[in-house]
Parts: structure tokens; C-alpha cells; sequence
């Protein structure tokens, strides 16, 4: 690799920060997209700071109704969390798909957000599940909604001296579900071509709450809150769904390229939603209408 850089190895989150506090620094966890990013010249930091000791970013835990889930832990490791059935089934939806076992074993959650592509596979689940993420500096700490962590292709709201430390949300309701699905050219390792995440919740045999999020259709991931909008109060009738689904094919803005064609991706777009939204909803406890 031509690039040349210092490589710093904090010992902790406290002497990262103050790494990065003194600028031209860049975080490096796994490495997967770093490393050919450096490679290719399109990051020129003069120098990186390696968090593959900091510990206290890595792994899930559950505090006061909130699932936690720190910016290190790896694809593998949310694999290897039963919990996550429960907490975030559209994430292991996602993980599962991810990749192949090399970079499931080094790419990180904190990764897949901080690098802001449209295609991340973890942000739609995670925007689905109204996420939050926390960012640090040497300075303090700050949480913004994942909804709002973006701001265009591979733009975000993250200063050059903040780190990811986790990513949170609301532990689901008995009577929430939410899946994802990912259209690609081969079942593993291959870059997403639609992504299509799906969470709702019912109350009274109604939808009380809907989230649905879109990879890979704009410069960033987004909510498709008009197809949300639809959903929300309603009994998601057939005619009901159609109507949100063809919402978030209009929401959407994809391009043509090696993968997939404009009009094909929203095509898609319309049928996946269709389809998880569908799934979804008849697979959940509703609540019969009347009951508490
Ligand atoms: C062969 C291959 C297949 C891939 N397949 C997929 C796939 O199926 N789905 C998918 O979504 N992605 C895929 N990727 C992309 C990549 O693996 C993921 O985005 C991964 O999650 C990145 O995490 P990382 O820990 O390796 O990040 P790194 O490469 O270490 O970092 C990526 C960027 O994020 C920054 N960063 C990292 N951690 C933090 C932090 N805590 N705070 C602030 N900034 C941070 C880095 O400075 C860098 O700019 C693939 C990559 C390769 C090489």
C-alpha cells in the first residue's frame, strides 16, 4: 500500500478520543471498507486509529428497556445473539446475508453506519427499529436519531473527531415484528440491489406504528414515511398495502447502474414492500379489535 500513515493503537475510549481531537486522524475497526478505501487513495488520513482494543465498544446488552449494542461488535457476533430473535430480527435478516464469513468476522455495525453507503445493509433494519446513535468525542457525547444520521451519498452528521460508540433502541412489544429483505444478485456476498426493511406494530387489530426503510433506491438510506403514513391507524387491508407500497416506489430515487436498472430497482421497491409488509403483518399478533 503507497498511502502512508501512522497506525495508533489506543488503549482505551478515553485516549482514542484524544487522538482524534488532534485531527487528520481516521477510525479503523474492521478494516473492510478502510482498507480498500486507502488503497484506492479516496481517504488520505495521516493517521489511523486502530479501535481493536477498546472492548468496552463491543457487544449487546440489554439496559432499562433499550437494546444496546456497541459501534465494534461485529456481523458475527450479532449471529451469534439469540437475544437478537426477540430484539432486532430484521437485523439478523440482514447479518445473515452479509458478506461472506471473512468480512462477517471483521466489519462492524459502527463501520457499516460511519461508512454512509446507500447499500449498508444494517442501517434499513436498524432505521426500522427507530435507532439511535451515539456519538463521542473528546469533548462529550451526543445522540442523534439514525433517521437523521445521514445526509447524502456517503455524507453523515459525524465530526472528524467523533467515534460511534454504540447504537440503541427500544426493546420491541410482545406484539411488534420486523423483517428484511435483500435483493441481490447471488444469496451471499454481493452488494445489495434493493433492501427493504419492514417494522410494524398492532394494537386492536390496527397498525399503530409503521416504519419502513429503503437501501440502495437514493443517495442514502431512507424512511419511506409516506408508505409509513398509510399504515399508521389503520387495518392494513390488501388495497391498503398496495397504496403504501406504491408510496415508497414514488419515494424513492434510484439509478441506473451495473447492478440494476432504475425502473427495475423501484419495481422492486413496490413488490418487496408489498410483500414484507403482507408477511408481516399476517404473521403478528394483532390484538383483536376491543381487546386491551
Ligand atoms: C468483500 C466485501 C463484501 C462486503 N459485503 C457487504 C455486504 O454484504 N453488506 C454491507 O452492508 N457491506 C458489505 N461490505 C462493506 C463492509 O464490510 C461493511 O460496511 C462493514 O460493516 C464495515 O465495517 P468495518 O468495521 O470493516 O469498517 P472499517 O472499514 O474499519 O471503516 C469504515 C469507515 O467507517 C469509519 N468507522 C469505522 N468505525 C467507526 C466508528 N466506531 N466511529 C466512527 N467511524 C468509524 C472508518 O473510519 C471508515 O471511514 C463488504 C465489503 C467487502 C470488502
Amino acid at each position: 500500500m503507497s498511502s502512508e500513515f501512522e497506525l495508533e493503537t489506543p488503549s482505551g475510549l478515553k485516549d482514542a478520543l484524544r487522538l482524534l481531537a488532534e485531527g487528520n486522524a481516521t477510525p479503523l475497526a474492521g478494516g473492510t471498507n478502510l482498507m480498500i478505501d486507502l488503497r484506492a487513495k479516496r481517504q488520505r488520513p495521516s493517521r489511523i486509529v486502530a479501535l481493536g482494543h477498546l472492548d468496552e465498544l463491543r457487544g449487546i446488552r440489554f439496559d432499562r428497556g433499550k437494546v444496546v449494542v456497541g459501534s465494534r461488535t461485529t456481523v458475527t457476533d450479532l449471529l451469534r445473539s439469540p437475544e437478537l430473535v426477540i430484539a432486532g430480527p430484521s437485523l439478523l435478516d440482514a447479518a445473515r446475508l452479509f458478506a461472506g464469513q471473512m468480512v462477517r468476522n471483521a466489519g462492524t455495525i459502527g463501520g457499516n453506519i460511519a461508512c454512509a453507503s446507500p447499500a449498508a445493509d444494517l442501517v434499513p433494519p436498524l432505521m426500522s427499529l427507530d435507532a439511535d446513535v451515539t456519538l463521542a468525542s473528546a469533548s462529550g457525547s451526543r445522540t442523534v436519531a439514525l433517521a437523521d444520521y445521514f445526509l447524502g451519498y456517503k455524507k453523515d452528521v459525524r465530526k472528524s473527531d467523533e467515534l460511534i460508540t454504540q447504537v440503541s433502541w427500544t426493546h420491541p412489544s410482545p406484539r411488534t415484528a420486523n423483517g428484511f429483505y435483500k435483493l441481490a444478485r447471488r444469496r451471499g456476498d454481493a452488494i445489495t440491489v434493493v433492501g427493504v426493511a419492514v417494522t410494524l406494530s398492532a394494537s386492536n387489530g390496527k397498525c399503530d406504528h409503521a416504519r419502513v426503510a429503503l437501501s440502495a433506491v437514493s443517495p442514502c438510506v431512507i424512511r419511506a414515511t409516506k408508505a409509513e403514513h398509510i399504515l399508521q391507524g389503520q387495518v392494513p387491508t390488501a388495497e391498503l398495502i398496495e397504496a403504501a407500497a406504491i408510496q415508497a416506489a414514488a419515494q424513492c430515487s434510484p439509478i441506473d447502474d451495473v447492478r440494476a436498472s432504475a425502473q427495475y430497482r423501484r419495481h422492486a421497491v413496490h413488490v418487496l414492500t408489498r410483500r414484507l409488509v403482507s408477511q408481516i403483518w399476517s404473521n403478528l399478533d394483532q390484538g383483536s379489535a376491543g381487546s386491551a
